[in-house]
């Protein structure tokens, strides 16, 4: 199923491909297409391409295909292809046996830049990079011809045979469109279609020395594959009239390139270029829960639905925003809401003695798994004599609006019992509380003072001898700073990266239903937010947790100030 089925979520796009459908512009096919190139990870930007893609392709009858843009050999690999797959798949969505690669074009791609020398569209220059460069001109002045445009369509054809067959150092020629130096789009000023690279492909290997650019290889694809219409995003608008451009200029299949805007999300980037100088340096990888990458999200306990449902309430537009981070996170926390079990956990144990409870007694208390859904039932956590509470759940000196744990104070204890601070027990040397006494009313089991009287919090806990230790990893934000992309707020943008993006807690407690919690598995622990079990580190004998997200819905804080203005 694809995210768009059940809603009716309308945007320019749609529109323009119904109206398409109506004219039966493309005998009522629909084709798209998500193409990433294997040069990295795919972050949550990523997401909505491949949620419209293949949004709109099953919407409409449609097909869409997975197809890798692998022109650029120095910077691709076979990791970058495999995790792209996983990931794309563990979205939710399928291209089946529609899985192409440019690099399996190039023998036709080579053909098609023949053909343009052949018309006399495309020449052999041989100027290096830099006079190249010089020649182009820039946006208030025209370029200037290069001295080998007019070279004979013979010569051309002799000097790129020969820059296939090797014979040619990197850079001695290039193949360039003859379009026009003087075009106001520097892009169409003779754009280079072909140059040399002696670099092994991951594909191709050593079978190729000279490899396609992008705009070439872009839109043949496209025309090859059958694309209906071609979605990119707002960057590429210039590129489309060198996309027409090529296109008309061999009389092929022509697709209809449609932009829109990228997804940019507060606090962090979305640029693959930025993420891969962040893995190993600030970063542990590009799995790093912090990351905005598909494989840190899903490390994190981002649910592929929540994504899914976070990409369909940005819709698609034609122009550039920022979307509030908030907003992802109460996707998920919707999602979580309603499928993550609660438990208990102490991050932070501060250890109470309840003076009065039996020494060896422990007691079954039955706790709900989920009040939002009866059907999760209920579980058995044990209570006994030493317990952990969060350390933040005590204060000696309460201000005004502290309701937790005090001396004297008696609040519930969540399944349990009420319980009253009577004791503190405090470290000689340094004074630190380590340790509460307290007594418990056993009129108080699971529910309310018989005699009415009421207490102000309810604290979870875990039983200390039954607790499972484990660690934490709490994290933030990975930059400080709203929008880091903003040269204006952030010149060097790693200046920007928050030193406090995570916190290890290595004691923690968990209540023991928590034993053996599977890799990947989604709590609510109560009261703090919800976390996953660490897909790569946790194991049995050392659970590690990451908290996935606060329960503070900023979001709904947010939509509530712009209501009331
Ligand atoms: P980056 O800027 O991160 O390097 P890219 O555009 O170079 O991204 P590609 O692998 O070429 O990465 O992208 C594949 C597809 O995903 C393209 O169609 C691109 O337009 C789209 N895409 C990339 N980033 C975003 C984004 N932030 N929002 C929406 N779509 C995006
Ligand atoms: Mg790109």
């Amino acid at each position: 199923m694809t995210p768009t089925d059940s809603t009716p979520t309308t945007d320019f796009i749609r529109t323009l491909i119904e109206e398409d459908l109506r004219t039966d512009k493309y005998d009522g096919r629909v084709r798209t297409r998500f193409p990433p190139e294997p040069n990295g990870y795919l972050h949550i930007g990523h997401a909505k391409s491949i949620c419209l893609n293949f949004g709109v392709a099953g919407q409409y009858g449609g097909l869409c295909s997975l197809r890798f843009d692998d022109t650029n050999p120095a910077k691709e690999s076979a990791e970058y292809v495999d995790s792209i797959k996983a990931d794309v798949r563990w979205l939710g969505f399928d291209w089946e046996d529609r899985e192409h690669y440019a690099s399996d074009y190039f023998d036709p791609l080579y053909a098609y830049a023949v053909k343009l020398i052949q018309l006399g569209k495309a020449y052999v220059d041989s100027l290096s990079a830099d006079q190249i460069k010089e020649h182009r001109g820039t946006l208030t002045e025209p370029g200037r011809e290069s001295p080998h445009r007019n070279r004979s369509v013979a010569e051309s054809l002799d000097l790129f045979a020969r820059m296939k067959a090797g014979e040619f150092e990197d850079g001695a020629h290039v193949l360039r469109a003859k379009i026009n130096m003087a075009s106001p789009n520097l892009l169409m000023r003779d754009p280079i279609l072909y140059r040399i690279r002696t670099v092994s492909h991951h594909r191709t290997g050593d079978t190729w020395c000279i490899y396609p650019m992008y705009d070439f290889t872009h839109c043949l694809s496209d025309s090859m594959e059958g694309i209906t219409h071609s979605l990119c995003t707002l960057e590429f608008e210039n590129n489309r009239p060198l996309y027409d451009w090529v296109l008309d200029a061999l009389g092929v299949y022509h697709p209809q390139q449609i932009e829109f805007a990228r997804l940019n999300l507060t606090h962090t980037l979305l640029s693959k270029r930025r993420l891969i100088e962040l893995v190993g340096t600030h970063v542990a990888g590009w799995d790093d829960p912090r990351m905005p990458t598909l494989s840190g999200l899903r490390r994190r306990g981002y649910t592929p639905e929540s994504i899914q449902t976070f990409c369909e309430r940005i819709g698609v537009a034609k122009r550039d925003s920022l979307v509030d981070m908030a907003l992802l996170e109460h996707c998920l926390r919707e999602d979580l809401n309603l499928r993550a079990p609660r438990v208990m956990a102490v991050l932070r144990p501060l250890k109470v003695v309840i003076e009065d409870y039996p020494e060896d007694q422990v007691e079954e208390l039955d706790a709900v798994n989920n009040p939002e859904d009866p059907a999760m039932g209920t579980r058995k956590v044990p209570f006994s004599r030493v317990l952990y509470i969060e350390r933040d759940d005590f204060l000696e000196n309460p201000p005004k609006k502290f309701f937790r744990l005090a001396p004297r104070r008696e609040v519930r204890l969540r399944y349990a019992y009420f319980v009253k601070c009577v004791d503190v027990v405090k470290d000689e040397k340094t004074g630190e509380v380590v340790e509460l006494h307290c007594t418990y009313d056993p009129a108080t089991r699971g529910g309310d003072a018989p005699d009415g009287r009421k207490v102000k919090a309810t604290l979870h806990w875990v039983s200390a001898d039954h607790a499972v230790n484990a660690e934490v990893r709490v994290y933030d934000h990975l930059f400080t700073e709203p929008n880091p992309a903003d040269e204006k707020v952030c010149p060097d943008w790693r200046a920007c990266l928050n030193p406090k993006s995570m916190e290890t807690l290595t004691d923690c407690r968990l209540e023991p239903s928590l034993a053996g919690a599977a890799p990947g598995t989604l709590y609510q622990f109560e009261r703090l937010g919800y976390f996953c079990a660490d897909p790569v580190d946790s194991s049995p004998e050392r659970p590690v947790f990451n908290r996935t997200v606060t329960l503070r819905d900023t979001w709904a804080k947010i939509q509530k100030a712009q209501k009331k203005k």
